[in-house]
């Protein structure tokens, strides 16, 4: 018989895991803290309304996109909208918006940074050649960092097929973005570091200065690329990764945090105890985020972001501002108010999708709302009840004011609601949301690795290589998963 496999958390990464490792024949147990699936990447039920817990946009699921080819792998096909027009970002003296049509794209740089047009032509074009081979080798399967000959993945045959495009990135493993800006004297330009602070906080969780330029071009094209949305969000792709697993005999046991673990070195088991499973093990996948005990997860290693966030509903009306124009999915606003940087950090980022209620039906007449920003954790954790509360509701006011003065918010607010660090903490179990920053040394010179020095436990999920976003997570959970699967047949033919 395979061995039992315990995975704590049901987010991206663990439910991309367990479904690879159920269709394998393992047997698949999910603990979920929460009442959902999904972590960051699922939902949750407020006021008879399905709201998105964090992400909204879906990459790689383009035709051989990353996440379309792992989906192939376990036979699932499932219907979503691409966007052809996912994003406008408004910096404080203009908007750039973002279309997936190369020459609107052309158009929009050339339009947007009009004083410096041909050099960020120039720039953008280095950018997306160094994406192309970055997404490349990221086809190939290559784990990093390389621990076993399978971490290769198919990265021997790419190499000698494509000897340049490696060659190529060789060069580029120790700069940051800031160094590509540098080359085209492109560093003091304020508009178009602008925007690429406001893209690079939101996806690979720091700034020009500090991001590792390989995966950065990835993160910078991935728009354009191909973005995604799922008609119940992202949240329903998390729920179809555990039906997957269900099929294939595993459980999936939501309300139920893991309590306690530990190893038993005779039985080479590990005894779990949560509230609906108390079982023995012989793997565990760590996806929660959070450490039980000595170095059973990533969390204390790096600074990483909380968010606050504020869900709501808005009247359908509101919309009517914007009509003549083609409407992005998503906005970022950049906000030069020292008040709002006091609290997080640019960009606000902006959603107004169609709203759903409990039941995944359509409301009509109404819109519904996220607006999410970074903050520190410890603004928040170490707050009395009534300094908490305050500043609670001064950020979300602060907020809504910024929205406001692009989009007239107020007259159409229906409902909404603020989210903390702390309220991640309560119902996700960690405050430190996104992931840790892709910064050269986390992203090329130490990159986190799955493997622990604990008997058969890994980690799975943003906190490892590749990094922050679904389409990492969903990546780390296939990459763990055929580290388990290979380990496996290894003993079993001695
Ligand atoms: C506001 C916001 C917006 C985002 N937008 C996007 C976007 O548009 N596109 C995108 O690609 N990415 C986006 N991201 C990032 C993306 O959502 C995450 O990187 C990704 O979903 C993380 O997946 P994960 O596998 O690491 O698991 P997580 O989502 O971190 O899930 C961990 C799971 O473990 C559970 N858990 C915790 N403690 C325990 C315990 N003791 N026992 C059992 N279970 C436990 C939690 O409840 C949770 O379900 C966004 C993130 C946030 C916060």
């Amino acid at each position: 018989m395979k061995p039992s496999v315990c995975i704590i958390g049901a987010g991206i990464g663990g439910l991309t895991a367990g479904a690879f490792l159920a269709k394998d024949g393992f047997d698949v147990t999910i603990l979920e803290k929460a009442t959902t699936v999904g972590g960051s990447a699922g939902f949750y039920y407020r006021n008879n309304r399905r709201f998105p817990t964090g992400a909204t946009i879906a990459f790689g699921l383009e035709e051989g996109g990353v996440l379309k080819n792992l989906l192939a792998k376990l036979g699932m096909n499932p219907p979503f909208m691409e966007l052809l027009h996912p994003m406008d970002v408004i910096l404080p003296d203009r908007e750039v918006s973002i279309y997936k049509d190369k020459s609107e794209w052309e158009k929009e740089l050339q339009l947007s940074f009009s004083e410096r047009k041909e050099d960020v032509l120039l720039f953008w074009e280095k950018l997306e050649q160094i994406g192309e081979d970055v997404l490349s080798v990221t086809k190939s399967e290559v784990s990093l960092p390389i621990q076993r000959i399978y971490d290769l993945g198919t990265l021997p045959s790419f190499a000698v097929k494509n000897p340049l495009s490696l060659a190529r990135l060789a060069k580029y493993t120790t700069w940051t973005v800031e160094k590509l800006l540098n080359a085209y004297k492109l560093d003091t330009y304020m508009p178009l570091r602008q925007f690429l602070n406001a893209q690079l906080v939101d996806a690979v969780q720091t700034d020009v200065s500090k991001a590792a330029l390989l995966p950065s071009s990835v993160a910078l094209s991935i728009y354009r690329k191909g973005s995604f949305v799922f008609e119940n969000g992202m949240g329903q792709l998390c729920e179809l990764l555990e039906e997957e697993i269900r099929k294939k005999g595993g459980r999936v046991y939501l309300s139920s945090p893991l309590k306690d673990v530990a190893y038993d070195a005779t039985s080479k088991q590990w005894k779990v105890e949560s509230r609906k499973c108390n079982s023995t093990f012989s793997t565990i996948i760590n996806n929660s985020g959070v450490s039980f005990g000595d170095k059973t997860s990533y969390e204390a290693d790096d600074f990483s972001w909380g968010a606050f966030r504020i869900d709501g509903t808005v009247k359908v009306d509101i919309l009517d501002q914007l009509l003549g124009k083609t409407l992005p999915f998503a906005y970022q606003i950049v906000s030069d108010n020292p008040h709002v940087n006091k609290y997080c950090h640019n960009p606000i980022y902006v959603t107004f999708h169609q709203s759903k209620n409990s039941a995944g039906e359509n409301v009509l007449d109404e819109v519904m709302m996220t607006i999410s920003v970074h903050t520190e954790e410890n603004k928040w954790l170490q707050l009395s009840k009534e300094s908490y509360n305050e500043n609670k509701v001064l950020l979300m006011e602060l907020l809504l004011e910024e929205v406001e003065k692009n989009f007239r918010l107020k007259e159409h607010l229906l409902f909404a609601e603020a989210g903390t660090p702390v309220t991640y903490k309560k119902f996700m179990g960690k405050s430190k949301v996104g992931g840790f920053p892709l910064t050269i040394t986390n992203a090329v010179l130490k990159p986190r690795s799955f493997r622990t020095n604990l008997p058969n436990w890994y980690i799975v999920g943003e906190h490892t290589f590749p990094g922050p976003g679904t389409l990492s997570s969903a990546l780390s959970g296939y990459y763990v998963s055929r580290a388990i699967t290979k380990e496996y047949f290894k003993k079993s033919e001695h």
